[in-house]
């Protein structure tokens, strides 16, 4: 089969900036409230155009991670700090308190081993796709790359391990294709080997979870998202209200772990994915963002709607971006 390697590249970065556009206005809410809002979400979406007007961190930090692949033809530390620098003059849309804090810090010089929060929340995982995709024929560095992008901000080990899963699984969707699908025990084997033999306790709990989602993909989303929302969190502060209901918790591994859930609950189509993804509860943009890397990832941009395209602000800009790292990414492999 030969792969469209742009439309995957687009796909991927439109389908996070699809999935944050759609999440954002659902943001620190319970999945039932939100279900309470409407009966068609297409409808509510025509109907409610204001709330859907922008993305957020998420989104803006993917493409920075793109621009930094681009000017340095790979990873290269100074870029990623100066690109993540440069989004604190965009300026930054709803970011995490771990993240801006580092990217603070590095803005006046701190070296990032220092600068870096000891935060393990999901913000390495949903700005990390632009690696998957510039190095999915090259496994080895997509590791080291995806790791080292990580920690130069969170210096807790399973942002690090969400960030590997993550860019390893776009790797292994972007060669597969609706027509022939793909096997589910194999995308596990695939992830679940990128983050093996490691010495960190937190990426063995992080592997069983991933089995776990594996074996429960017989369950209701909304069964799954109440099972998955707050796995692996073992901070007691976190709101009593919200445990056990559909909620997903920023914690690296839970965001993760409710956005493969929902993705693989969703093969059928691009817009149904979209929906259930963005509409998770709880952190509900980065469950849209990260999972519509992989839905992107797998779709490809010809499989995604146009009104679903447009409803992303600067959407051009997007493709743009997409296209300059499908370019490097041809240049690395001598694609021709
Ligand atoms: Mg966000």
């Amino acid at each position: 089969m030969k792969v469209d390697y742009l439309d995957k590249f687009s796909g991927t970065l439109l389908g996070v900036s699809i999935g944050d556009t759609l999440g954002h206005p659902f943001e620190g809410m319970l999945r039932d409230r939100i279900y309470s809002y409407f009966e068609d979400f297409k409808e509510y979406m025509k109907e409610n155009k204001n709330l859907f007007k922008t993305y957020t961190d998420d989104t803006q930090l993917t493409l920075h991670t793109a621009e930094a692949l681009i000017q340095g033809s790979g990873f290269n530390e100074n870029n990623f700090v100066r690109e993540y620098v440069s989004w604190l003059e965009d300026p930054p849309i709803g970011p995490g308190f771990g993240c801006i804090s580092a990217i603070q810090k590095l803005k006046y010089g701190i070296p990032w081993k220092k600068a870096a929060s000891k935060s393990g929340g999901n913000g390495t995982a949903m700005r990390v796709s632009p690696i998957g995709l510039y190095y999915s024929k090259d496994i080895k560095s997509l590791k080291n790359a995806a790791l080292k992008s990580s920690v130069i901000t969170h210096s807790h080990p399973a942002a690090a391990a969400g960030a590997i899963v993550i860019a390893r699984a776009i790797a292994f969707l972007i060669d597969k294709s609706i027509e022939t699908s793909f096997s589910i025990e194999e995308f596990f084997e695939t992830i679940i080997s990128s983050i093996s033999n490691s010495q960190e306790k937190i990426w063995e709990d992080f592997i069983e979870i991933l089995n776990r989602v594996k074996d429960n993909l017989n369950i209701s989303v909304e069964t799954g998202l109440i099972k998955f929302s707050q796995v692996g969190v073992k901070s007691p502060f976190f709101i009593e209200d919200y445990l056990g209901k559909a909620f997903v918790h920023p914690y690296t591994l839970s965001t993760v772990a409710c956005a493969i859930f929902v993705f693989l609950k969703n093969l059928n189509s691009f817009e149904n994915c979209i929906i259930q993804l963005a509409t998770a509860g709880g952190d509900s943009d980065t469950v849209g963002a990260i999972g519509g890397s992989l839905a992107g990832a797998y779709f490809g941009l010809g499989n995604i709607p146009d009104y679903l395209k447009n409803i992303v602000k600067q959407h051009k800009h997007i493709l743009k971006i997409s296209e300059q790292l499908h370019l490097k990414f041809r240049e690395k492999y001598k694609l021709g």
